[in-house]
């Protein structure tokens, strides 16, 4: 009995020592008393650098802007990142000027962090990939002072990360066999459609690579019949789901190909945020969630809760990011059917080192936090 109570009463000492070695100075008890030091949220823009020159059914581009974010308290800094491609219709100034805008130093416990983002979220409507640069910040610094990967602190199960798609956007035939022949560790391959030139991309691919394939056509098309007719083809091709075939705004076109279609059809463009998802049951069969459109980990995971309950597949997306955003989204991916988390593998300075991809698969980091480390 002597010894049980001496072992109790050392595994209890060794849990409070690696408590206080985790976050340094044991500032988790003093926090829960809210006197520990303001949360301090510091920002600068960067310009991510395209590999490729990227098409989709809308425009093309060589560079995305983002918003590089670092929330610090008791000496332990979270990172995050705004990523701003052009439709999203935020800009570095926007993020900056919502940012200055916001007084983080009222709250000394990051851990109260649903506190924390409703006040960020009430601070302005919109301004989604902003807050999601908070969120992804606070949820990193509350990670590194519990000493936990994200992924532990929600429960996740690292081995169940789906395998990530590769995105090949729309190009020259030279082009686009290049690029499947680079993407030869992959699983999966996402192929971007919507213009006129569908099943030649489809053909091209497929003289190079027999992996299964999922589309995403960008509201491309615009007749349910063609769509629904596509669709078929596709899946003799095997593509085995098809993202945001029409536009947004098409409901009712899309629940018919939806009902009638032989592969799921998710949503992107439609579902932004959590307010979104409800009214898209029976319309799609499973959501595209990214947390630069639904304001960062607290909504993303909001939503799959959401979709879960109705039946919905979960696609777990990302922007061109740096590792941070996407190491961010990744912690969630252990809930998804499908990965779309190649953001930061199509830029070409990276300043983080996080989330990896070995063969095909997502692999989470062993750090606390998103898991990333600033490159030197
Ligand atoms: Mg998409």
């Amino acid at each position: 009995m002597q010894q049980r109570r001496d072992f109790l009463k050392y595994t209890g000492m060794a849990a409070g020592s690696l408590l206080i070695s985790a976050t340094g100075n044991g500032c988790i008890g003093r926090r829960s008393k809210a006197n520990g030091s303001p949360l301090k949220l510091t920002f600068k823009p960067y310009d991510l650098q395209l590999k490729h020159v990227f098409t989709l059914a809308g425009n093309s581009r060589t560079t995305t802007p983002v918003i590089l974010t670092q929330l610090s308290c008791d000496g332990f800094t979270g990172y995050g990142e705004a990523s701003l491609p052009p439709y999203l219709e935020e800009t570095q100034e926007s993020v900056m000027n919502f940012l200055n805008s916001l007084d983080l130093g009222q709250f000394h416990d990051p851990f109260l962090f649903e506190d924390i983002m409703e006040y960020v979220f009430n601070a302005a409507p919109g301004n989604y990939a902003a807050k999601a640069a908070v969120d992804i910040a606070l949820h990193d610094l509350v990670g590194k002072l519990a000493g936990q990967p994200l992924y532990r602190l929600w429960g996740l199960n690292p081995e169940q990360t789906p395998d990530t798609s590769f995105t090949i956007g729309i190009d020259e035939e030279y082009v686009v066999r290049t690029k499947v022949k680079e993407a030869s560790i992959y699983k999966i391959l996402k192929v971007k459609l919507g213009r006129d030139n569908d099943r030649e991309m489809i053909t091209t691919v497929r003289s190079v690579s027999q992996v299964p394939l999922c589309v995403d056509v960008n509201q491309g098309w615009s007749d349910r019949q063609f769509a629904l007719d596509m669709i078929f083809w596709l899946q003799e091709q095997g593509v085995v789901f098809v993202e945001q075939p029409m536009p947004k705004d098409a409901v009712d076109d899309i629940a018919w190909l939806t009902q009638n279609s032989p592969l799921p059809v998710i949503a992107d463009e439609a579902v932004q945020t959590k307010n979104d998802v409800l009214p898209l049951y029976g319309v799609y069969s499973g959501i595209n969630i990214k947390l630069m459109k639904c304001g960062g980990l607290m909504a993303a995971r909001e939503m799959v809760t959401l979709a879960k309950a109705m039946n919905m597949e979960i696609m777990i997306g990302c922007m061109t990011e740096t590792s941070c955003a996407v190491s961010a989204a990744s912690q969630l991916s252990p809930m998804a059917r499908w990965g779309d988390l190649d953001g930061n593998l199509l830029i070409s300075n990276d300043i983080f080192d996080g989330v990896k991809v070995v063969d095909g698969k997502v692999i989470l980091p062993e750090r606390p936090g998103i898991g990333v480390e600033l490159n030197a």
